[in-house]
Protein backbone atom coordinates (compact mmCIF):
# COMPACT_ATOMS: atom_id res chain seq x y z
CA UNK A 1 0.00 0.00 0.00
CA UNK A 2 1.94 2.98 -1.30
CA UNK A 3 -0.16 5.73 -0.66
CA UNK A 4 -1.70 6.23 2.61
CA UNK A 5 -3.97 9.65 2.88
CA UNK A 6 -3.11 10.25 6.29
CA UNK A 7 -4.54 13.53 7.23
CA UNK A 8 -7.27 15.78 6.12
CA UNK A 9 -8.08 19.16 7.03
CA UNK A 10 -9.94 18.57 10.17
CA UNK A 11 -12.32 20.29 12.59
CA UNK A 12 -9.19 22.76 14.73
CA UNK A 13 -6.52 20.26 14.54
CA UNK A 14 -3.52 20.47 12.26
CA UNK A 15 -0.78 18.61 11.72
CA UNK A 16 2.39 20.00 10.16
CA UNK A 17 5.52 17.64 9.14
CA UNK A 18 9.19 19.56 9.56
CA UNK A 19 12.02 17.33 8.52
CA UNK A 20 15.65 18.20 9.98
CA UNK A 21 18.68 18.68 7.48
CA UNK A 22 21.06 15.96 7.92
CA UNK A 23 23.71 17.67 9.91
CA UNK A 24 27.68 17.39 9.25
CA UNK A 25 28.36 14.11 10.98
CA UNK A 26 25.82 12.52 9.09
CA UNK A 27 26.96 13.63 5.98
CA UNK A 28 30.55 13.28 6.53
CA UNK A 29 29.86 9.43 7.50
CA UNK A 30 27.60 9.03 3.79
CA UNK A 31 24.08 9.08 5.58
CA UNK A 32 20.96 8.42 3.23
CA UNK A 33 17.73 10.32 2.87
CA UNK A 34 14.86 8.42 3.77
CA UNK A 35 12.17 10.90 2.79
CA UNK A 36 11.40 12.76 -0.30
CA UNK A 37 9.69 15.88 -0.27
CA UNK A 38 9.27 16.32 -4.14
CA UNK A 39 5.26 16.78 -2.90
CA UNK A 40 5.82 18.71 -0.22
CA UNK A 41 4.26 22.14 -1.61
CA UNK A 42 0.86 19.75 -1.47
CA UNK A 43 1.80 18.64 1.89
CA UNK A 44 2.92 15.05 0.91
CA UNK A 45 6.28 13.34 1.82
CA UNK A 46 7.32 9.90 1.31
CA UNK A 47 9.03 7.42 2.97
CA UNK A 48 11.98 5.40 1.08
CA UNK A 49 14.10 2.69 2.32
CA UNK A 50 16.97 0.58 0.46
CA UNK A 51 15.81 3.30 -2.72
CA UNK A 52 12.15 1.89 -2.92
CA UNK A 53 9.36 4.35 -1.71
CA UNK A 54 7.33 2.53 0.61
CA UNK A 55 4.71 5.19 2.04
CA UNK A 56 3.13 8.33 1.45
CA UNK A 57 2.23 11.04 3.99
CA UNK A 58 0.21 13.55 4.21
CA UNK A 59 -0.46 16.40 6.40
CA UNK A 60 -2.04 20.12 6.41
CA UNK A 61 1.78 21.09 5.94
CA UNK A 62 4.81 19.33 4.89
CA UNK A 63 8.41 21.30 5.33
CA UNK A 64 11.26 20.15 3.90
CA UNK A 65 15.27 20.25 5.26
CA UNK A 66 15.53 23.50 3.40
CA UNK A 67 12.18 25.52 4.51
CA UNK A 68 13.38 28.18 6.89
CA UNK A 69 12.18 29.80 10.11
CA UNK A 70 10.07 32.53 8.55
CA UNK A 71 8.76 29.92 5.75
CA UNK A 72 7.62 27.45 8.82
CA UNK A 73 5.99 30.70 10.65
CA UNK A 74 3.95 31.51 7.62
CA UNK A 75 1.87 28.98 8.32
CA UNK A 76 1.18 29.58 11.70
CA UNK A 77 1.04 33.06 12.24
CA UNK A 78 -2.55 32.48 11.92
CA UNK A 79 -2.54 31.27 15.68
CA UNK A 80 -1.49 34.38 17.17
CA UNK A 81 -4.41 36.01 15.69
CA UNK A 82 -6.97 33.35 16.95
CA UNK A 83 -5.29 33.85 20.30
CA UNK A 84 -6.32 37.42 20.69
CA UNK A 85 -9.97 36.64 18.95
CA UNK A 86 -10.79 34.47 22.37
CA UNK A 87 -9.98 31.28 21.23
CA UNK A 88 -7.45 28.51 23.42
CA UNK A 89 -4.73 27.74 21.17
CA UNK A 90 -1.93 24.77 21.82
CA UNK A 91 1.11 25.28 19.51
CA UNK A 92 3.38 21.36 20.41
CA UNK A 93 6.76 19.91 18.65
CA UNK A 94 6.44 16.20 18.98
CA UNK A 95 9.41 13.91 17.83
CA UNK A 96 12.63 12.05 18.69
CA UNK A 97 15.30 13.68 20.41
CA UNK A 98 17.48 15.55 18.29
CA UNK A 99 15.26 16.06 15.11
CA UNK A 100 14.57 19.88 15.57
CA UNK A 101 11.74 19.91 18.27
CA UNK A 102 13.45 23.27 20.41
CA UNK A 103 14.82 24.53 17.11
CA UNK A 104 11.47 25.15 15.87
CA UNK A 105 9.77 25.92 18.72
CA UNK A 106 12.51 28.38 20.54
CA UNK A 107 14.85 28.28 17.65
CA UNK A 108 17.91 30.57 18.10
CA UNK A 109 18.89 34.19 18.20
CA UNK A 110 19.79 33.92 14.62
CA UNK A 111 16.89 32.23 13.66
CA UNK A 112 14.01 32.60 15.70
CA UNK A 113 10.94 30.26 16.15
CA UNK A 114 7.80 29.44 16.57
CA UNK A 115 7.92 31.21 20.39
CA UNK A 116 9.23 34.12 19.26
CA UNK A 117 7.58 34.98 16.33
CA UNK A 118 4.57 34.38 17.74
CA UNK A 119 4.43 36.43 20.44
CA UNK A 120 5.92 38.81 18.23
CA UNK A 121 3.09 38.60 16.10
CA UNK A 122 0.58 38.94 18.70
CA UNK A 123 2.23 42.70 20.23
CA UNK A 124 1.77 43.45 16.52
CA UNK A 125 -1.70 42.56 16.24
CA UNK A 126 -1.91 44.61 19.94
CA UNK A 127 -0.82 47.62 18.45
CA UNK A 128 -2.60 47.70 15.06
CA UNK A 129 -6.02 46.91 17.34
CA UNK A 130 -5.47 49.51 19.95
CA UNK A 131 -8.00 51.62 19.38
CA UNK A 132 -10.53 48.91 19.53
CA UNK A 133 -9.30 46.41 22.03
CA UNK A 134 -7.02 46.46 25.10
CA UNK A 135 -5.16 43.41 26.05
CA UNK A 136 -3.41 42.17 28.92
CA UNK A 137 -0.62 39.79 29.11
CA UNK A 138 0.67 37.32 31.32
CA UNK A 139 3.10 34.64 31.28
CA UNK A 140 3.12 31.19 33.44
CA UNK A 141 5.26 28.18 32.59
CA UNK A 142 5.28 24.67 33.68
CA UNK A 143 7.91 21.83 33.14
CA UNK A 144 6.80 18.52 33.81
CA UNK A 145 8.76 15.31 34.34
CA UNK A 146 9.08 12.79 37.32
CA UNK A 147 9.23 16.56 39.21
CA UNK A 148 6.86 18.63 38.10
CA UNK A 149 7.16 22.17 38.55
CA UNK A 150 4.28 24.56 37.38
CA UNK A 151 4.18 27.96 37.71
CA UNK A 152 7.65 28.50 37.58
CA UNK A 153 7.83 31.96 36.08
CA UNK A 154 4.46 33.99 36.58
CA UNK A 155 4.87 37.79 35.01
CA UNK A 156 3.06 40.64 33.65
CA UNK A 157 4.60 41.24 29.95
CA UNK A 158 3.83 44.10 28.10
CA UNK A 159 5.93 44.11 25.04
CA UNK A 160 8.16 40.84 23.19
CA UNK A 161 11.40 41.61 24.90
CA UNK A 162 9.67 41.07 28.32
CA UNK A 163 7.50 38.04 27.50
CA UNK A 164 11.08 36.63 25.43
CA UNK A 165 13.10 37.64 28.92
CA UNK A 166 10.02 35.47 30.80
CA UNK A 167 10.64 32.55 28.37
CA UNK A 168 13.94 32.37 28.65
CA UNK A 169 14.00 32.37 32.32
CA UNK A 170 11.41 29.11 32.13
CA UNK A 171 14.03 27.46 29.47
CA UNK A 172 17.11 28.12 31.97
CA UNK A 173 15.12 26.88 34.79
CA UNK A 174 14.45 23.36 32.89
CA UNK A 175 17.99 22.72 33.11
CA UNK A 176 18.53 23.10 36.40
CA UNK A 177 19.54 19.86 38.28
CA UNK A 178 20.63 18.22 35.28
CA UNK A 179 24.57 17.55 34.07
CA UNK A 180 23.41 17.25 30.88
CA UNK A 181 21.11 19.93 29.24
CA UNK A 182 20.31 18.22 26.33
CA UNK A 183 19.69 15.07 28.23
CA UNK A 184 17.43 16.60 30.72
CA UNK A 185 15.35 18.48 28.25
CA UNK A 186 14.90 15.06 26.41
CA UNK A 187 13.08 13.99 29.42
CA UNK A 188 10.65 16.56 30.47
CA UNK A 189 8.01 18.70 28.43
CA UNK A 190 8.39 22.34 28.52
CA UNK A 191 5.89 24.41 28.30
CA UNK A 192 4.76 28.07 28.18
CA UNK A 193 1.62 29.58 28.89
CA UNK A 194 0.93 33.21 27.71
CA UNK A 195 -2.79 34.25 29.16
CA UNK A 196 -4.51 36.55 27.58
CA UNK A 197 -7.16 38.78 28.30
CA UNK A 198 -9.01 41.22 26.28
CA UNK A 199 -11.16 43.69 26.54
CA UNK A 200 -13.39 45.40 23.55
CA UNK A 201 -13.58 48.93 24.40
CA UNK A 202 -16.51 49.49 22.31
CA UNK A 203 -19.19 47.50 24.26
CA UNK A 204 -16.67 46.39 27.29
CA UNK A 205 -17.05 42.78 26.58
CA UNK A 206 -14.13 40.98 27.67
CA UNK A 207 -12.81 37.56 26.37
CA UNK A 208 -9.88 35.41 28.05
CA UNK A 209 -7.91 32.77 26.37
CA UNK A 210 -4.57 31.22 26.03
CA UNK A 211 -1.34 30.24 24.53
CA UNK A 212 0.51 27.04 25.06
CA UNK A 213 4.02 26.52 23.28
CA UNK A 214 5.08 22.98 24.31
CA UNK A 215 8.48 21.29 23.37
CA UNK A 216 7.40 18.21 24.28
CA UNK A 217 9.98 15.64 25.65
CA UNK A 218 11.64 13.29 23.16
CA UNK A 219 9.30 10.24 21.75
CA UNK A 220 12.27 7.36 21.06
CA UNK A 221 11.89 4.50 22.42
CA UNK A 222 14.00 3.72 25.19
CA UNK A 223 14.68 -0.31 25.71
CA UNK A 224 14.26 -1.36 28.83
CA UNK A 225 17.68 -2.57 29.44
CA UNK A 226 19.08 0.93 28.64
CA UNK A 227 17.41 2.08 32.03
CA UNK A 228 17.05 1.43 35.49
CA UNK A 229 15.68 2.90 38.49
CA UNK A 230 14.80 6.33 38.60
CA UNK A 231 16.10 6.69 34.83
CA UNK A 232 13.29 4.31 33.97
CA UNK A 233 10.29 5.31 36.24
CA UNK A 234 10.85 8.62 34.37
CA UNK A 235 11.10 7.13 30.81
CA UNK A 236 8.14 5.32 31.70
CA UNK A 237 6.24 8.39 32.52
CA UNK A 238 7.35 10.80 30.01
CA UNK A 239 6.11 7.42 27.54
CA UNK A 240 2.55 7.54 29.07
CA UNK A 241 2.03 10.65 28.77
CA UNK A 242 3.02 11.41 25.49
CA UNK A 243 0.83 8.22 24.27
CA UNK A 244 -2.58 10.02 26.80
CA UNK A 245 -1.74 13.25 24.64
CA UNK A 246 -1.71 11.01 21.83
CA UNK A 247 -5.25 9.39 22.52
CA UNK A 248 -6.83 12.72 23.55
CA UNK A 249 -5.87 14.12 20.02
CA UNK A 250 -6.97 11.30 18.44
CA UNK A 251 -10.34 11.05 20.41
CA UNK A 252 -10.56 15.00 19.96
CA UNK A 253 -10.13 14.70 15.95
CA UNK A 254 -12.75 11.21 15.92
CA UNK A 255 -15.10 13.40 18.20
CA UNK A 256 -15.66 10.06 20.84
CA UNK A 257 -18.34 10.89 23.24
CA UNK A 258 -15.10 10.90 25.85
CA UNK A 259 -12.20 12.57 25.94
CA UNK A 260 -9.55 11.06 28.22
CA UNK A 261 -7.99 14.06 29.15
CA UNK A 262 -7.15 12.57 33.16
CA UNK A 263 -4.92 9.70 32.24
CA UNK A 264 -1.66 12.00 32.47
CA UNK A 265 -0.53 15.33 34.30
CA UNK A 266 -0.09 17.19 30.90
CA UNK A 267 -3.40 16.12 29.37
CA UNK A 268 -4.85 17.44 33.10
CA UNK A 269 -2.79 20.63 32.34
CA UNK A 270 -3.55 21.45 28.86
CA UNK A 271 -7.37 20.08 29.58
CA UNK A 272 -8.98 23.42 28.68
CA UNK A 273 -7.05 24.50 25.95
CA UNK A 274 -7.86 21.15 24.11
CA UNK A 275 -11.21 20.32 22.40
CA UNK A 276 -13.97 22.50 22.53
CA UNK A 277 -13.47 25.37 20.20
CA UNK A 278 -9.86 25.48 20.79
CA UNK A 279 -7.05 25.30 18.08
CA UNK A 280 -4.18 22.62 18.07
CA UNK A 281 -1.16 22.96 15.94
CA UNK A 282 1.25 19.77 16.13
CA UNK A 283 4.71 19.75 14.64
CA UNK A 284 5.59 16.33 14.28
CA UNK A 285 9.73 16.59 13.73
CA UNK A 286 11.43 13.69 11.93
CA UNK A 287 15.05 13.30 10.80
CA UNK A 288 15.89 12.69 6.99
CA UNK A 289 18.54 10.00 8.05
CA UNK A 290 17.99 6.28 6.91
CA UNK A 291 18.90 4.86 9.99
CA UNK A 292 16.59 6.60 11.95
CA UNK A 293 13.60 5.22 9.89
CA UNK A 294 11.99 3.27 12.70
CA UNK A 295 11.84 6.13 14.97
CA UNK A 296 10.25 8.08 11.80
CA UNK A 297 7.94 5.87 10.95
CA UNK A 298 6.72 5.90 14.60
CA UNK A 299 6.49 9.43 14.89
CA UNK A 300 4.73 9.70 11.51
CA UNK A 301 2.08 6.83 12.59
CA UNK A 302 1.36 8.42 15.71
CA UNK A 303 0.55 11.82 13.67
CA UNK A 304 -1.39 9.77 11.14
CA UNK A 305 -3.98 8.67 14.44
CA UNK A 306 -5.26 11.62 14.34
CA UNK A 307 -6.98 11.51 11.49
P1 LIG B 1 15.28 18.30 19.73
O1 LIG B 1 14.82 19.49 20.52
O2 LIG B 1 14.15 17.65 18.98
O3 LIG B 1 16.05 17.32 20.53
P2 LIG B 1 17.04 20.21 18.49
O4 LIG B 1 16.10 21.31 18.23
O5 LIG B 1 17.94 20.36 19.66
O6 LIG B 1 16.28 18.82 18.58
O7 LIG B 1 17.86 19.97 17.15
C1 LIG B 1 19.02 19.14 17.09
C2 LIG B 1 20.09 19.85 16.26
O8 LIG B 1 19.68 19.99 14.91
C3 LIG B 1 20.38 21.26 16.75
O9 LIG B 1 21.75 21.51 16.60
C4 LIG B 1 19.58 22.14 15.81
O10 LIG B 1 20.12 23.43 15.68
C5 LIG B 1 19.65 21.36 14.50
N1 LIG B 1 18.44 21.56 13.68
C6 LIG B 1 17.23 21.03 13.91
N2 LIG B 1 16.34 21.38 12.96
C7 LIG B 1 17.01 22.16 12.10
C8 LIG B 1 16.65 22.86 10.89
N3 LIG B 1 15.40 22.80 10.39
N4 LIG B 1 17.60 23.56 10.26
C9 LIG B 1 18.85 23.61 10.76
N5 LIG B 1 19.26 22.99 11.89
C10 LIG B 1 18.37 22.27 12.55
MG1 LIG C 1 15.02 19.87 22.55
Amino acid sequence: ELYNKVLELKGNIRVFCRCRPLNSEEVAAGASMAIDFESAREGELTVFSNGIPRRTFKFDSVFSPQANQADVFEDTAAFATSVLDGYNVCIFAYGQTGTGKTFTMEGTKEARGVNYRTLEELFHIIKEREKLFRYELEIRQAVEGQHCVQGLVEARVNNVHEAWDVLQTGSTARTVGSTNANDHSSRSHCLHCVMVKGENLLNNECTRSRLWLVDLAGSERVAKTEVQGERLKETQSINRSLAALGDVIFSLANKSAHTPFRNSKLTHLLQDSLGGDSKTLMFVQISPNESDLSETLCSLNFASRVR
